[in-house]
């Protein structure tokens, strides 16, 4: 357990002015004393949650690994009308089990094969149907607020262009894919309030084709996906190169300075800061706060980067149409066992092998990814519209947001933290209000803003931007 949980958390030396646009003073401070006890972490698997997490086996996942391993290849440009071996077997099988378990959401969950051509590319040599499996489960109240996880069901072998060598990609990612799967399985009995997708992309060895393809079509749809999960290489704990396995243990990597920033945005940050405070960044801190609990038996290990040195994963395709994405991977890679022609060498085994996948490690990690789109599904979605007033020279802070329309809306909180903190400190409910003045300088610590609803479930924060 990381110690940031256990920081005093003080919200008295906050106070709502008399110049706040809010009604019931007294109340506010009634509950910005019950907010300073919670504090400004940690948000405990509910009920419903706690049952979700339990029901993720890990068999059914080795099972899941185990059948992709033995399509052969999964290459790109391998057979797409063989019924036994190549990536078109593999993806009729995912979606023929999607679609069983999409049979239980009576109606909510639709399972559909998105398909297009992908030109010559540098690592696609002829024009090549490239085909993603896509699960979607529809919100009950706020279907038009979407969160999305993938899996990439492709794979490769030592020569990116080699289509017919065995290429298990058991780590990468027939984990990954495990995962979503069954995630899928498990959420589509249950409801939420927003639209979840569970997506197995192809093409990521070729360039994240799947996945640009997949986060494109949202962007041509006006589609509101408000965060992203690239499941990529979670396989294991144990690296199995004689150091000690992390089985406990998964990588979150958020991206800092937004790969979308506009030059107009650069501007603002070069100015004020906020380097730290992108979407992504306010994703990963509520994907800790949700997820690292006694109930995933995981500790979420946040990475202030978009990725690993020399590597890429379909979240960088969320990443590049403005979307807030993270990618998760296992501890410790052994690069032995990735992108490499199954083989014995001088003694070491290559390939990426189930042999050296741990089913309960990916059955903990698809219950990170369970808290977590469990908590962003059934929380009011994240803030919009939050600016700071920046129209005079104060010594205090002025927020303003655009109220959300989720039903079971209940109010806002105030997060806030020292500008060298990495995470939030102090939180301050002000309740269903859309604008709040704090006697705090803005100039001296960063502020958010993060909805609540009737049950207690947060969204991620939403850093203001400064307006006059
Ligand atoms: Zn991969």
């Amino acid at each position: 357990m990381t110690d940031h949980r256990e920081k005093p958390i003080s919200s008295r030396r906050a106070f709502l002015t008399a110049s706040a646009a809010v009604a019931a003073t007294p109340v506010l401070g009634a509950r910005a004393a019950h907010a300073g006890g919670r504090g400004a972490h940690g948000q405990s698997p509910d009920r419903q949650l706690r049952a979700l997490l339990r029901e993720i086996d890990p068999n059914r996942i080795g099972a899941i690994v185990t059948r992709l391993a033995a399509f052969g290849t999964r290459h790109t440009l391998s057979a797409q009308d063989d019924p036994a071996r190549g990536i078109g077997a593999a993806r009729d099988w995912i979606f023929e089990q999607l679609t069983t378990y999409a049979a239980a959401s009576g109606g909510r969950m639709t399972v559909e094969l998105q398909s297009f051509i992908q030109p010559v590319s540098p690592r696609v040599p002829v024009p090549t149907r490239i085909t993603n499996v896509v699960a979607t489960l529809r919100g009950d109240t706020d279907p038009d607020r979407v969160y999305v996880v993938t899996g990439h069901y492709d794979s490769r072998a030592t020569d990116v262009l080699d289509a017919t060598s065995d290429a298990p990609g058991a780590d990468d990612d027939a984990s990954g894919v495990a995962a979503i799967m069954e995630l899928a399985r498990v959420m589509a009995t249950r409801h939420t309030e927003a639209t979840v997708v569970f997506a197995a992309v192809a093409a990521e060895e070729q360039g994240l084709y799947g996945s640009d393809y997949l986060a494109q079509q949202f962007k041509n749809a006006g589609t509101d996906v408000q965060a992203m999960f690239s499941n990529d290489i979670v396989g294991t704990g144990d690296a199995h190169d004689g150091s000690s396995p992390d089985p406990r243990t998964v990588r979150l990597f958020v991206e800092g300075v937004p790969t979308a920033e506009t030059a107009a945005e650069a501007t603002v940050r070069k100015s004020v800061g906020g380097e730290n405070d992108g979407p992504s960044r306010q994703l990963g801190r509520f994907v800790r706060d949700v997820a690292e609990n006694p109930q995933t038996g995981m500790k979420v290990r946040v990475i202030w980067r978009r990725d690993r040195y020399l590597r890429g994963s379909d979240h960088i395709s969320f990443l590049l149409r403005g979307y807030p994405a993270a990618r998760l991977t296992e501890p410790r890679e052994n690069f032995a066992h990735e992108h490499q022609d199954v083989r014995v060498e001088n003694g070491i085994q290559y390939g990426d092998l189930v042999e050296f996948c741990d089913f309960k490690y990916i059955a903990r990690v698809a219950r990170v990814n369970a808290a977590a789109l469990w908590s962003l599904a059934q929380a009011p979605g994240t803030p919009k519209g939050v600016v700071i007033d920046t129209t005079q020279l104060t010594n205090e802070t002025t927020l303003r947001w655009q109220r959300g329309t989720s039903p079971d809306l209940t109010g806002y909180e105030v997060v806030w933290r020292e500008t060298t903190a990495p995470d939030w400190t102090n939180v301050l409910a002000v309740g269903d209000v859309t604008t709040v003045t704090i006697d705090l300088s803005k100039d001296n610590v960063f502020f958010g803003v993060r909805a609540v609803d009737r049950d207690g479930h947060r969204s991620p924060v939403a850093a203001p931007l400064p307006a006059g």
